[in-house]
């Protein structure tokens, strides 16, 4: 018998194909990056994966950013961050909120994207969120339209690709800003560092442009 509190179990990346080979575990403290080690970064990853209590100071200095997935759950205490939830994760359009909180004293992005993520199915949802606009009052057509738009905006090929993306994307907007992209596995909540972060940090580490063009700032949405 099943009833309305029998759910599915959420999907493993270890059992999925796009992931294999991609990950590396954080299986031991030293797994951390070495330019994370005693920073709110690492803090959030031993709390995550090894279940160590976050310190708290009532001043954030962590932005974490990540999907709208309901499967995900962050061990967040109060006074400890400021948080962006987006569809996919990325923060495309939210680059003001980013200012905000650099303003506020952030320093460190955790960008964390996730396996079997929606964003990565928009097409097979897109006519169901069109009846869920018509359902609200809108015309059909443009409800059409606004879901091709946007749709396409928010869509997603591959989940550790779009966050390696969005990881570059951000670098040059806000060069300064420390970002960590990590991996989060719905099934058990624990944080993976994705393999072509180290190789990339080390090849972008003395190409940062620290003048950042207008045109760049200009042409965000
Ligand atoms: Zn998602």
């Amino acid at each position: 018998m099943t009833s309305m509190f029998d759910h599915p179990t959420p999907p493993s990346v270890k059992f999925d194909e796009k992931l294999v080979g991609k990950l590396v575990n954080f299986d031991v403290r030293e797994d951390i990056p070495d330019q994370w080690r005693n920073t709110p970064i690492e803090a959030f990853i031993m709390s995550q994966n090894f279940g160590w209590p976050v310190q708290t100071t009532g001043q954030p200095q962590v932005l974490i950013a990540t999907c709208i997935e309901f499967r995900y759950s962050m061990p967040v205490p109060r006074n400890y961050a400021y948080v962006i939830r987006r569809a996919s994760g990325r923060v495309i359009g939210s680059e003001f909120s980013v200012g905000y909180t650099m303003a506020k004293g952030v320093k460190y992005l955790l960008l964390i994207g996730h396996n079997d993520c929606g964003m990565s199915k928009v097409s097979s949802v897109a006519s169901d969120v069109v009846d869920a606009f018509v359902e609200q009052g809108w015309r059909r057509e443009t409800a059409e339209e606004y879901v091709r738009k946007h749709g396409n905006r928010h869509a997603i090929k591959d989940e550790l690709e779009s966050l390696k993306d969005e990881y570059l994307r951000l670098r040059k907007i806000f060069p300064r800003l420390k970002i960590a992209p990590l991996f989060v596995c719905l099934y058990d909540s624990k944080l993976y560092l994705p393999k072509w972060y180290e190789e990339l940090d080390r090849a972008l580490r003395y190409e940062v442009n620290f003048e950042v063009p207008d045109d760049l700032i200009r042409g965000l949405p």
